[in-house]
């Protein structure tokens, strides 16, 4: 008998996000696995039970998580849901690891083979799986979209009979995956763009889409490991800090992503900063989860300061575009399974040389085995903490210990005045 793969409604409050699109289930299918999809799963993302359907699923309900061998979900599973899954299921999920000891020893107890698709290395082969990426792409494009919204004013110049409206100013601070989107969206509505970041190989691709690379000249290089950012020493924040004063007075939309891999998210924009900006100026603070690039921004709050700046930190950014973040999520999934799965029989089975499994696999025969949380896997090693991810090479990615948590799927707005 054909094994089964479960895809369940998301539990989670405001998470639109689904795990699976009709392409994957109907490329599950073709793997040689039967689907089942809870019904509305697919709602918030727009997808229709009759479009799974059409695609070779069979329509259930949550009781069919009971006798799934494999579970595809957005979020970690609930304490209810890890107890209704059968024992030795493989659950894909982003996991949200850090600081979940108590969820991933449920996870172990309860006999699953439980995968973080967030620790997926950035290699080459492993690239259609990152969903860190996939998500980030979209939350960038939602940040000028949200920003967009809020900003009282038109973005791109428009020569008219009755005037001239000049093109807003947009800078983007972090020119990574969310950044680099950021910074096509905002050309795309016809904003001036600049943007500054602390590894200067971003300043390349930067330009090569139209933005402006801002870089105080104290600060040559702070590349760190794997790609990835280090945090500046005193003296480099000091002198970026003077670099990001003058400019953000004159700009009205600012985006924020910078990141450090395994520290908090390093603060950019003081008070004063915000202080000095135009009324009707709109700050989009897609760190907030790690703790926030803005002083005053709040996580899952709009926030209107007293010189009528908005600050939006609104959580699971990419889930507020649930229908294109499913479609990607779905597919960095399916191509995972795929990995998994054997072509003769059509059966899943794990392989634990595979370094792609060694470097998500946080649970498996009743104990936890990812090393970075205290199991004693003996393959591959993943990366420390504190290392970050690699972009060539073998490193796990770029998550803080505690980032996100079971908040991070509301992501709606609520205001306040600071
Ligand atoms: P990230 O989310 O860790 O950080 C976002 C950005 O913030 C980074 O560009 C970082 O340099 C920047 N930053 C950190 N501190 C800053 C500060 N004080 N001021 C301004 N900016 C600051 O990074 P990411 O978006 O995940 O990507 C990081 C790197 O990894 C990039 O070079 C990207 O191209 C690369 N990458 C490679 C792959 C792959 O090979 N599969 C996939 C994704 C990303």
């Amino acid at each position: 008998m054909a094994q089964t793969v479960f895809v369940p409604k998301e539990s989670l409050a405001d998470e639109g996000r689904v795990a699976a699109s009709p392409d994957t289930v109907k490329r599950i299918k073709a793997l040689g696995l039967d689907v089942v999809v809870e019904t509305e799963a697919g709602r918030a993302s727009r997808i229709l039970d009759s479009d799974y359907e059409t695609a070779g699923a069979r329509i259930g309900s949550a009781s069919d998580a009971t006798s799934a061998d494999v579970i595809l979900k957005v979020r970690r599973p609930t304490t209810e849901e890890i107890a209704a899954y059968k024992q030795g299921a493989i659950v894909l999920a982003t996991m949200d690891p850090f600081g979940a000891e108590e969820a991933l020893s449920a996870m172990a107890d309860a006999g699953l083979s439980a995968f973080a698709m967030e620790l997926m290395p950035r290699i080459t082969r492993a690239q259609v799986m990152d969903v860190l990426s996939s998500q980030a792409n979209l939350a960038g494009y939602q940040a000028v979209i949200d920003a967009a919204e809020a900003y009282d004013r038109a973005l791109p110049m428009m020569m008219t009979a009755a005037g001239t409206v000049p093109a807003a100013k947009v800078f983007v601070m972090g020119a990574g995956v969310a950044g680099l989107q950021a910074i096509a969206t905002a050309k795309r509505l016809g904003g001036v763009v600049s943007a500054t970041d602390v590894r200067a190989a971003a300043g390349e691709q930067v330009a090569s889409l139209g933005g402006k690379f801002i870089m105080t000249e104290a600060l040559k290089d702070a590349s760190g490991e794997g790609g990835y950012a280090r945090e500046l020493t005193d003296d480099e924040k000091k002198a970026q800090s003077e670099l990001v004063a003058g400019h953000i007075a004159k700009q009205d939309i600012v985006i924020t992503t910078a990141l450090i891999p395994g520290r908090p998210a390093p603060k950019l924009i003081d008070a004063d900063m915000v202080a000095s900006m135009k009324p009707g100026s709109v700050i989009v603070d897609l760190a907030v989860e790690r703790g926030g690039n803005v002083e005053g921004s709040k996580a899952g709050e709009v926030v209107v300061t007293k010189n009528d700046v908005t600050i939006i930190g609104h959580l699971n950014v990419a889930g507020r575009i649930a229908a294109t973040a499913s479609q990607l999520y779905a597919k960095n999934l399916y191509a995972f399974l795929e990995t998994m799965v054997d072509g003769e029989s059509g059966s899943v089975a794990i392989d634990r040389e595979d370094e792609l499994v060694s470097a998500t696999l946080l649970t498996h025969g009743g104990k936890v085995v990812h090393e970075r949380f205290g199991g004693a896997s003996t393959e591959a090693p993943a990366a420390a903490p504190d290392d970050g991810a690699s972009p060539e090479g073998e490193a796990a990615p770029a998550v803080e210990p505690g980032t996100g948590d079971s908040d991070a799927g509301k992501g709606n707005t609520s205001e306040g005045k600071a």
